[in-house]
């Protein structure tokens, strides 16, 4: 370890000053501590915001879901309303880390957290995103659980949130406070590519706090859920996962809101795919064609050719689940 500066924010002001001096703010811990201990980050001043008042889930004046920055994952996932109306996100959360760390973990840090790329968490090892301009140890490594798609010639590292695959697939926003005010960023333009700037993951600027997440109201009935291939059934980060969100009355498919994990360097939005199926009915063909569309533009890596196969099925796999067509 090393010596750094702790403060704990009373209020947000509190937060928002710390910030603006530099502090970095720190909430359940689960990622930002394991990476101090690494010497992977290596903050003067952390900023605990566990006590802001960010830990409520409430319903929108436009019908929408707002989920507090520091409610924690388990109170995410055992909120009855957000099961009721978006089963996608509870079953993502579910589906993530352990329960301990769910405990800890907030909403917020959760979108924040950083990837599991073996080599950025090596401080020996050559990482843009760790260290910029020291190059790339996984695109000529073991890169099998790297990306397929948003990748550049700097970095093609995962987005291992589940939750930000169903938050994105469902076109939610990030709450945002900084010294300028709030803000709102359309959660697709929340997480940022890595192009030539990979240490550059998020569309913050300095001093800027997430309070929430926000899920804009869809029309009903609405049926979703979340499927995620891992290597194993427990505490491990997708090969490849599927949010899925269908409206359909009448037979027919009003609206689809489609995103995939474990294989872009952010959540990947599958808008052709969404495409593909609004205004059509749902069949077992339906699926396949649309879910064939999954992987246009990946650009595989030497041990990751598997998931452009794989991330088709589980995207097809999940339209028929969410669809009814099982
Ligand atoms: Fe670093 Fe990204 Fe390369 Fe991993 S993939 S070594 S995080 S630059």
């Amino acid at each position: 370890m090393f010596p750094f500066s702790y403060t704990k924010a009373a209020d947000l002001d509190a937060a928002l000053d710390a910030g603006r001096r530099g502090g970095r703010y720190i909430a359940g811990g689960t990622t930002l501590v394991d990476l101090m201990r690494e010497t992977v980050e290596r903050p003067g001043t952390v900023v605990d915001i566990s006590a802001l008042p960010l830990r409520e889930i409430t319903t929108t004046p436009r019908g929408g879901v707002r989920i507090g920055a520091l409610v924690s994952m388990s109170d995410a996932a055992a909120d009855r309303a957000l099961r009721a109306r978006f089963p996608v996100v509870t079953e993502a959360l579910e589906l993530s880390a352990s329960p301990q760390l769910r405990n800890m973990a907030s909403i917020g840090g959760n979108i924040m957290q950083r990837t599991r790329c073996t080599y950025f968490r090596d401080v020996s090892a050559a990482c843009n995103k760790r260290r910029p301009g020291s190059g790339c140890a996984a695109r000529d490594g073991v890169n099998r659980t790297h990306a397929i798609l948003g990748t550049s010639e700097h970095c093609v590292a995962t987005h291992p949130s589940d939750v930000a695959v169903a938050f994105a697939a469902l076109d939610a926003s990030v709450r945002l406070l900084g010294p300028d005010g709030e803000r709102e960023v359309a959660f697709g333009d929340f997480l940022l590519r890595p192009g030539n700037a990979p240490d550059r993951e998020q569309a913050l600027k300095p001093g800027e706090l997430i309070t929430a997440v926000e899920i804009p109201a869809h029309p009903q009935p609405s049926r979703s859920g979340y499927l995620k291939v891992r290597d194993r059934q427990s505490y491990e980060f997708a090969l490849t996962s599927a949010a899925v969100a269908l409206h359909i009355t009448g037979g027919v498919i009003r609206g689809a809101k489609v995103a995939a994990g474990g294989v872009g360097t952010v959540p990947w939005k599958l808008s052709t795919v969404e495409q593909h199926l609004v205004g059509k009915r749902p069949s077992d063909r339906l699926w396949s064609e649309a879910a064939a569309r999954a992987a246009d533009g990946a650009q595989p890596l030497t041990h990751n050719e598997f998931k452009v196969e794989l991330l088709k099925r589980t995207v097809e796999r999940q339209l028929r689940v969410v669809g009814g067509t099982r």
